[in-house]
């Protein structure tokens, strides 16, 4: 990873007006809550930002892929502690059944007709790289993605 002083908070900024006229397309908002604006590490957290990116766009592409129209996405970030940066993506809509659940991580494993099954395995293995953890929860009507980042 080509890691860089970077600011977190306006590269999901970014991302999120990328996808905006997409999900607007298709009836679904996406938010975006941040724990408090002016923490320092939102700011100069080190991270590769291109990879960063294709995990955080690789997330929110399967969550608006699997939200239906009327429902809405949610990312939040937050720190944690002084020492973890928590990225959390959730979407309503039917639940990953528990069985796919454990698969979904591993390369070439899609359950769409068009898939590729490698975004969620390039994403884990960037976040890996960086130290953290890609992990996902999924119940009732709500999927969320947990990007945990050391600091
Ligand atoms: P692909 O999108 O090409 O199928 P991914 O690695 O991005 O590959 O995702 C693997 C699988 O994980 C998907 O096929 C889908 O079944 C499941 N998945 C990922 N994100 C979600 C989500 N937000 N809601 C429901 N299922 C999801
Ligand atoms: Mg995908």
């Amino acid at each position: 990873v080509n890691r860089q002083n970077q600011n977190i908070l306006l590269l999901l900024k970014s991302i999120l007006a990328s996808f905006q006229a997409a999900a607007s397309q298709k009836g679904v908002e996406i938010s975006l809550s941040i724990d408090n604006e002016d923490i320092p590490c939102y700011t100069l957290y080190s991270f590769d930002r291109i990879k960063m990116k294709q995990v955080i766009t690789n997330i929110l592409k399967n969550a608006l892929e699997a939200t239906e129209k009327g429902n809405c996405i949610h990312i939040a970030c937050k720190a944690e502690d002084p020492s973890n940066l928590l990225i959390t993506i959730s979407n309503n809509g039917n639940p990953i059944p528990e069985d796919i659940l454990p698969t979904i991580f591993t390369p070439f494993v899609t359950y769409k007709a068009n898939g590729t099954g490698l975004g969620l395995a390039i994403s884990s293995n960037i976040i890996t790289a960086h130290g953290g953890t890609l992990t996902v929860t999924s119940k009732r009507e709500e999927t969320s993605f947990l990007i945990s980042l050391p600091l």
